[in-house]
């Protein structure tokens, strides 16, 4: 740099010619700085002036160069001359005007006339690079920071980039490591040695390969890991693709969880078999076309909810986890061994072209599963109910197999429990029949086909009727008259009792209204109804549009709406006492018997079954038992009656033993209300009348209440 600080005139060029050159040159879009052999600065022009932000004098005296870029960069001629802009040096020949502006001097030797020097505002430029620079360097960081593994491969797999993910995945610890060992995608590195010509089938096919899922070995160490794969060809302008680029996931952990899920998907948690799903999946399997033919064993553990709602549901767990072992211990190793819900297992024996050993396993299941099993300590004995059918001998399909096998459970069940069926014709007839009837019942209960009927419950003592039971009576056009212990299963099945028995409420409170009011009427309520949200509301509406006094009321259920659900039971049940009316405990001495349900629930009556009043003349048990039950329910303050009375001698003996209140064919059948109202009417009359001798059976007496 020259030392030189006096202005001065340049000798080479006048005035004019400099005044002329400088509106020409003033017209471009550059600025221009013209300098002598000394590095004077001879001309300026204003867009110089102008883009290197300096005062118009600069323009008017020449000066150094070597004056003007120190001042250029120097913060007194930052401060004093240039308005506050402040230039700095960016590199080289560029000058930076913050906040964005950028001006390059560019000098070109013009030989002896000195140096030509070109300014340039490359501010766009400059700022467009800034940009593209920035968006690369977030692409790189997305490059960098990604889980995924992210590449870029030539098309015949020799990779070109490899993020540090994908280096990761493959054991390596930076991009350089992992493009130096990975030399091409080999085909080595899936472990299903097909793979990789799916992998060019779908990108060659589709133009990509979307979450293809594989198990490959991670390069390094040849360990097995499973990956998700995304890939796509990037196309040169013409459209012909020119790389493969793609991201790889180690899906490891996801695809280990869906085996997990996979697992729990086909195996029933708390016992370790088999579960429905799995169970279907292998009953199709084994009734596919060409197969040699199964046996179906399914299987109900009896009694189970009453034990695991009396004893508990850890102890419910501990019976269900010993049968399905069990179960599995004399499985042959073609068996499958499910359990298909609650207590409901399956055996399935597959690849057998024969039913004749049926009977034999049949028995093996049943003795395993009624030895005594210990449920902390305490020896328990259930029993089990079996029922088979084979494949093809006794069905077509899976669905209908496994539908014959439960109706031979279905059987087994019915008739008392604890045994076994194999599946015959004759159980498609009855199973039929059943159909039938449920049909029909539904058409009756829409139809008004179905009635109720009362019979008299009487005080033996005095002869007084206190009131009946209301008995529901079908008589079909053309079947004739079905009794309730065959329809009252079928409406069950088939879902209509809680109907039929909303229906039955109605009437007999609507026919209770019209008897007269010491007169108190049983109604029969099963384990289903007391299952309905609907009950107690209809109960109280009925009520209230009746006009009866609920205290008339006696509900009469059995044991099983107790053991079945008890907490509901036991709620309901106080709400029905709440309003006033009696709760009946129905069928004594058939089911559990229990005494213990007398203190459990609010119970105000209890019904002697008719099968033990039969019983009592040559089972002296029976006779201990009523006077036992006759005892409880002084104490207790609980009526007791008897049911099913036909002779004068079971009147007597049950008088002997304190019971007074009895019904059955003795003191009168059910019948149609009608009757009843003729029959009160005419024992009024016989009452107003002086006759003595009038049987007290027959005798309605109206004033007690
Ligand atoms: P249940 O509640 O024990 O009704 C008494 C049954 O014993 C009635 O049979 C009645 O006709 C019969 N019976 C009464 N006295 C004698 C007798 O001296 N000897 C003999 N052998 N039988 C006698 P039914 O009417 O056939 O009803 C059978 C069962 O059907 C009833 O037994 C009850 O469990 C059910 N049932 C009847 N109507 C209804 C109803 O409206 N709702 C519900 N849930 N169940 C009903
Ligand atoms: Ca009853
Ligand atoms: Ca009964």
């Amino acid at each position: 740099m020259t030392t030189e600080t006096t202005p001065g005139r340049v000798a080479t060029y006048d005035d004019q010619l400099l005044a002329r050159m400088n509106t020409m040159l003033g017209a471009m879009p550059h600025g221009v700085l013209l300098l002598d052999r000394r590095g004077q600065v001879t001309l300026c022009t204003h867009r110089a002036l102008e883009l290197l932000h300096l005062p118009v004098h600069f323009g008017l005296t020449p000066y150094p160069l070597a004056r003007i870029i120190p001042l250029l960069n120097g913060p007194a001629f930052a401060t004093e001359n240039l308005d506050g802009a402040n230039p700095k040096f960016l590199s080289g020949d560029i000058f930076t005007f913050p906040p964005d502006r950028f001006v390059r001097l560019t000098p070109n030797p013009i030989g002896d006339a000195g140096t030509f020097i070109l300014i340039e505002d490359i501010s766009e430029q400059i700022l467009r690079e800034r940009a593209r620079l920035q968006a690369e360097s977030e692409y790189r960081s997305l490059f960098d920071n990604a889980v995924y593994g992210i590449y870029r491969d030539r098309l015949d797999g020799t990779p070109i980039r490899a993020n540090p993910a994908l280096a990761a995945l493959n054991g390596y610890g930076s991009e350089a490591e992992h493009i130096g060992a990975v030399t091409s995608k080999p085909t080595s590195w899936y472990v299903d040695s097909n793979r990789p010509t799916e992998f060019m089938r779908l990108i060659t096919t589709e133009g990509r390969v979307t979450d293809l899922v594989s198990e490959v070995y991670r390069h390094r160490t040849r360990e097995k890991i499973w990956i998700t794969e995304n890939a796509w060809y990037v196309r040169d302008a013409a459209g012909k693709p020119i790389f493969i680029e793609g991201t790889i996931l180690d899906a490891t952990e996801r695809v280990t969880n869906h085996a997990a899920i996979e697992r729990q998907a086909n195996v029933d948690s708390l016992t370790g078999a088999a579960n429905r799903f799995r169970f279907l999946r292998q009953l199709e399997a084994d009734t596919a076309p060409g197969m040699a033919g199964c046996v179906l064993y399914t299987i109900d553990l009896d009694r189970f909810k009453e034990v695991n709602d009396s004893i508990g549901h850890a102890a419910g767990d501990i019976i269900l986890k010993t049968a399905a072992e069990r179960l599995q211990a004399i499985a042959g190793k073609n068996c499958t061994v499910a359990r298909l819900g609650g207590d409901e297992f399956a055996l399935l024996q597959s690849h057998i072209n024969t039913d004749s050993k049926a009977a034999a396993m049949a028995a093996l299941i049943l003795e395993t599963l009624c030895q005594p099993i210990d449920v902390n300590g305490r020896m328990i004995v259930m029993g089990a109910s079996v029922g088979a059918a084979a494949y093809p001998g006794h069905a077509a399909s899976s669905e209908e197999l496994l539908r014959n096998s439960d109706l031979a459970l279905y059987e087994v069940k019915s008739s008392g429990r604890n045994g076994f069926r194999l599946y015959d014709t004759e159980m498609k007839i009855r199973t039929k029949h059943r159909k039938d009837i449920a049909r029909e019942l539904r058409k009756a209960a829409a139809t008004g086909g179905l009635e109720l009927h009362y019979q008299p419950i009487v005080n033996s003592v005095s002869g007084q009727t206190i009131g009946f039971e209301a008995l529901m009576r079908w008589n079909h056009p053309v079947m004739g008259s079905i009794a309730p212990d065959t329809f009252i299963p079928v409406a069950e099945e088939a879902g209509l009792m809680t109907q039929l028995g909303a229906w039955v409420i109605t009437r007999a409170c609507e026919d209770l209204a019209l008897l007269p009011s010491g007169l108190k009427m049983g109604i029969n309520v099963s384990a289903s109804q007391f299952r309905s949200p609907d009950l107690l509301a209809h109960i109280k509406d009925t009520i209230r549009r009746t006009g009866i006094s609920p205290s008339r009321l006696v509900f009469e259920i059995t044991e099983s709406v107790l053991v079945s659900n008890a907490e509901v039971a036991r709620y309901l049940l106080e709400d029905l006492r709440q309003l006033g009316a009696q709760i009946a405990l129905d069928d004594f001495g058939t089911g559990y018997s229990s005494l213990s349900y007398l203190q459990q629930f609010p119970i105000t009556m209890v019904k002697i079954d008719r099968s033990f009043v039969a019983g009592m003349g040559y089972q002296k048990a029976n006779q201990a038992v009523i006077r036992a039950v006759m005892g409880i329910g002084r104490e207790m303050d609980i009526d007791v009656v008897a049911e099913g009375i036909e002779t004068i001698d079971q009147v007597e003996a049950l008088q002997s033993y304190g019971c007074h209140i009895m019904q059955g064919y003795y003191f009168g059948k059910a019948r149609p209300l009608t009757d009843v109202i003729a029959d009160i009417a005419i024992a009024q009359l016989s009452a107003d009348e002086p006759e003595p001798d009038y049987e007290a059976r027959h005798d309605f007496n109206m004033s007690q209440g």
